[in-house]
């Protein structure tokens, strides 16, 4: 460890956006008024669980600062930076739900010798409990050990059982704005930026998702619709084209992400077309498409937006990706009839 650098392993300096949430648990932390049950609730990919482990640093840091902050140098924080901490327990989901058996092993944590000043339980997508692994753990929510923790993280406090919610107390987080996105994110696209909606961890995704031609794939498709376009509606004759548009689309998540594209492409047409201003549109690098889009488009955004929703809901019906996409261009073309060039 370094002793130049003091605060070299301070995960509180890695936060960005959420320092005053962190300051004022440090303080309830300090002055014993900590509850022990919290509800981190906000935007996936934001910084929650980021928080949740620095507060863990702060309460087994072995040389606390005078601001009730930890020092960044001690074993403890070391091994709170490199998530080696033996105070804290981090349980997250395994597939679509959090079962009984890892509950159980989570509850178990707190009856272990107690050896460090303060244990934390942090439940990643805590939403996500299922009735039996909320009601193994319920015991543990309502009488902790004393300095023990538990931390629920989720992106949805609506979705956490009654039972949970009630015995925690609410902690709400702020997407990110776009200046505390740039520290994160320094090397991110600003349209990237713009498009994660606060999130910090969906800006690697919308970066993958470009590099893999979805955002392309979504222009043409839309371009399809425009009533003068030159591209045709893929038919039986142009089987080439049909089958290297859709060739990807077999795959759901593909299908998802590609919908994800047209969803902001769209709103970015809707916007543009109302307001006339690049304020708060999303692709900022594709505005000469967005303007071009909107005077060869005729049809209704509104038409749009109705087909979207019906694409989304066959995707998450299981629809095979290429017939959907397919259903969802010939509903809209047939809602706007194309134009013959030249005619009126
Ligand atoms: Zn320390």
């Amino acid at each position: 460890m370094d002793s130049l650098n003091p605060s070299k392993y301070l995960l509180s300096a890695q936060i960005q956006g959420h320092q005053d949430i962190l300051n004022r648990l440090c303080l309830d932390l300090k002055t014993k008024r900590l509850p022990s049950c919290l509800a981190f609730s906000g935007p996936a990919g934001i910084g929650k669980k980021l928080v949740a482990k620095a507060l863990a640093q702060v309460a087994n840091c072995e040389k606390p600062q005078d601001r009730g902050m930890a020092c960044g140098n001690c074993g403890s924080c070391y091994r709170a930076f490199k998530n080696q901490s033996e105070s804290v327990f981090e349980l997250t989901p395994q597939g679509q739900s959090i079962r009984i058996d890892d509950a159980r092993k989570a509850a178990e944590f707190f009856n272990l010798q107690n050896i460090s000043p303060a244990r934390f339980l942090i439940i990643d997508d805590a939403d996500l409990l299922n009735v039996q692994a909320a009601n193994s753990l319920l015991k543990t929510l309502e009488e902790p050990p004393s300095n023990s923790y538990i931390i629920l993280v989720t992106s949805s406090l609506w979705k956490l059982l009654p039972t949970i919610k009630s015995r925690s107390v609410p902690i709400i987080f702020r997407p990110l704005n776009l200046s505390e996105l740039k520290l994160l994110s320094p090397q991110a696209p600003l349209w990237a930026l713009h498009s994660s909606y606060g999130q910090v961890g969906r800006i690697e995704n919308l970066i993958l998702w470009d590099k893999q031609g979805l955002r392309d794939k979504a222009t043409i498709m839309l371009s399809l619709l425009e009533s003068r376009s030159s591209v045709s509606l893929p038919s039986k004759d142009s089987k080439t084209f049909k089958e290297n548009f859709f060739s990807s689309l077999s795959h759901k998540e593909t299908s998802l992400n590609l919908l994800k594209c047209l969803q902001s492409l769209i709103r970015d047409l809707f916007l543009w077309r109302t307001t006339q201003s690049t304020d708060g549109l999303l692709n900022i690098d594709r505005l000469p498409w967005i303007q071009s889009f909107n005077l060869s488009f005729q049809g209704s955004v509104d038409d749009l937006a109705t087909e979207l929703q019906i694409l989304e809901k066959k995707l998450y019906a299981h629809v095979e990706g290429s017939l959907a996409f397919e259903s969802f261009i010939l509903s809209i073309t047939n809602k706007n009839p194309k134009k013959e060039s030249g005619s009126k």
